[in-house]
């Protein structure tokens, strides 16, 4: 599963957002695992734990060469 780490367009909130609930997968303390590599991604736009809510709004500088973003990733 991927972790904050393989989200470098994301800031620090949103990668150790993504850390945490890969945690919790790896705890299997959720319910709706897909098995997704971008399953902890996706949790947490589907929990809207981005710093922007349903996105990353605090980017960081000097990383929008491709302008991807989680949400284009795994929704
Ligand atoms: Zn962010």
């Amino acid at each position: 599963m991927l972790t904050g780490k393989d989200y470098p367009h994301l800031c620090s909130a949103c990668q150790s957002a993504i850390d945490d609930m890969a945690g919790l997968y790896a705890e299997d303390l959720m319910e709706d695992t897909d098995n997704d590599d971008e399953a902890a991604c996706d949790a947490v736009y589907d929990h809207r734990m981005f710093c922007g809510g349903g996105q990353c709004v605090n980017r960081p500088v000097g990383n929008h060469g491709s302008d991807l973003s989680c949400l284009s990733d795994c929704v």
